[in-house]
């Protein structure tokens, strides 16, 4: 008999899954000048922000610092657990307390000091003026760079209270930033002193603070104009979610690379039901546990393997595309009006827009935001390039030093970390705001093309095409030789 062709396996008709690089938006008629679209966007039942981008919460991206310069931006940086439960509440009261009018940390100087150890004491702190203190926190004086200059014929070894200003402005804990600024410029000063009813310092008000949350008009705040914070907590860490919601987090969210798993959600369901704030569970990639989850859950995070430091599908064989996994988890979300994190992945702005258009309200990167002066870590020089390091957080260094749960792995005395992420370096990049405009400026083109004038117009409104693997290699500079690296572009993200 002839062979036969065996009959096809029930096994083998699966489904097709889709990421970035197999979609484009289908362009359509506009009005829509860039500028002018509209990229605020809720993240979650509670949270607004003024654009729709999150940083990861891993222990190379997102520390105060990172988190300060995000909320100041409009977007919202995630705090990484792998800290203790103290330096987390340290790291989210720093965030909450970035632009607060009153400086409760104030670098104040000794009467009887020198001014030759008050002026490095201030370099040190970089700080450019000092209340001048008693014993019991009484304001004696002011001194600054301009009472110490050696034209002002003060001598190094005078002591601070022959140099500084004795008549001293100073105000009570009720000042609004008008009154504050209004005595700044009646008495021609820059700091004043903020004193309780027996003239004890409890702050300090200076023009560079006033002036500075003026000039971050796209700030995402919270009701009492603080900086909006996130968090990151293990799926079983009832304390630290307890901790994190006292010191004042905006959203919690729970952090795992698999949070179909049951005793997760059931986890996740009790951190919900003792926090004031948000709950936002993850990572998901499924319409079934999208399903699960949002019956409770004030946000859903998607990315099961995306990441540019992730190992998971190659080490557990399990994941789905990053497209698929957010349009199916937002066909279910959408219906629940729970909004949707897409997770991973993102290398360019283009991918976020897509994103978007799969069904996300907002997108969370990490290697993006990586090689920025306000991650953490120092900037390395490696064969005369800058990079900065970035690790996934199922890595072996990130897990030995607490992120083992998200993976839902113990520490396991004599026995080696089964990773699910890789250590690395990712170019240096500078300032974070100049990455974000970039990455929130394509975006803003995307809505263009498309038409849309706001995020929920453009989720509506975007359509995809499927891009055959010439369409793909048409869609990036070809058959030329950069000469001037783009601020957006680079091959090597590709
Ligand atoms: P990226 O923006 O670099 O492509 O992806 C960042 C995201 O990858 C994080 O927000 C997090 O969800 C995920 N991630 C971080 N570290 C790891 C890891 O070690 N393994 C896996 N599977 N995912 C990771």
């Amino acid at each position: 008999m002839a062979n036969e062709p065996e009959p096809f396996s029930e096994k083998l008709r699966v489904p097709e899954a889709l990421t970035f690089d197999d979609v484009l938006l289908r362009p359509k008629e506009s009005r829509v000048e860039p500028d002018e679209a509209d990229t605020t966007t809720r993240v979650s039942t509670n949270v607004t922000l003024n654009v729709p981008v999150l940083s990861a919460a891993m222990d190379t991206v997102t520390e105060s610092d990172l988190a300060i310069a995000m909320a100041r931006h409009g977007g919202l940086g995630v705090l990484h657990q792998n800290m203790d439960v103290d330096q987390m509440v340290a790291e989210i009261e720093r965030v909450k307390r970035a632009d607060e009018l009153i400086i409760r940390d104030v670098v104040t100087a000794e009467p009887d000091q020198t001014v030759r150890e008050v002026d490095e004491m201030m370099s040190r702190q970089g700080v450019s003026g000092a209340p001048v203190v008693d014993e019991d926190d009484e304001v004696l004086g002011i001194i600054s760079g301009t009472d110490i200059r050696p034209y002002l014929e003060v001598g190094e070894e005078d002591q601070v209270s022959e140099a500084m200003t004795d008549e001293v402005i100073t105000a009570g804990e009720d000042v609004t930033p008008r009154e504050a600024l209004e005595l700044m410029y009646e008495h021609k000063i820059e700091r004043v002193p903020i004193v309780d009813d027996d003239d004890r310092l409890i702050g300090l008000v200076t023009m560079q603070g006033i002036l500075q949350r003026r000039e971050y008009d796209q700030a995402a705040r919270d009701e009492d104009g603080r900086p909006i914070a996130g968090a990151a907590v293990g799926p079983f860490e009832v304390d630290r979610a307890e901790a994190a919601d006292e010191a004042g987090v905006d959203v919690l969210f729970i952090d795992c690379a698999h949070a179909h798993n049951l005793n997760v959600i059931e986890s996740a369901r009790e951190i919900k039901e003792t926090v004031d704030a948000d709950v936002v569970v993850g990572n998901i990639g499924t319409r079934e546990a999208a399903e699960d989850v949002v019956d409770f859950a004030d946000g859903v995070k998607v990315g099961i393997g995306p990441g540019s430091i992730c190992t998971t599908r190659v080490v557990t064989g399990a994941g789905m595309p990053q497209i698929t996994a957010v349009s199916q988890v937002a066909d279910v979300a959408s219906q629940h009006d729970v909004p949707v994190i897409a997770d991973g992945g993102i290398r360019y702005s283009g991918d976020a827009i897509k994103a978007i258009a799969a069904g996300a309200d907002a997108v969370m990167l990490g290697s993006y935001f990586a090689g920025t002066d306000e991650a953490p870590g120092r900037v390395i020089t490696m064969n005369g390039k800058k990079y900065k390091q970035y690790r996934g957080m199922g890595s072996v260094g990130a897990m030995s030093e607490g992120s083992g749960e998200r993976y839902l792995k113990e520490e396991e005395e004599d026995e080696e970390f089964v990773p699910e992420g890789v250590e690395a370096a990712t170019p240096y990049k500078g300032p974070l705001a100049d990455e974000l405009h970039q990455l929130v400026g394509g975006m803003q083109s995307g809505m263009g093309y498309v038409g849309a004038e706001t995020i929920p117009e453009f989720k509506e409104r975007a359509e995809f095409v499927r891009v055959s693997a010439a369409g793909q290699q048409e869609s990036h500079p070809h058959d030329v030789m950069i000469t001037d690296e783009a601020p957006n572009y680079s091959p090597d993200d590709a």
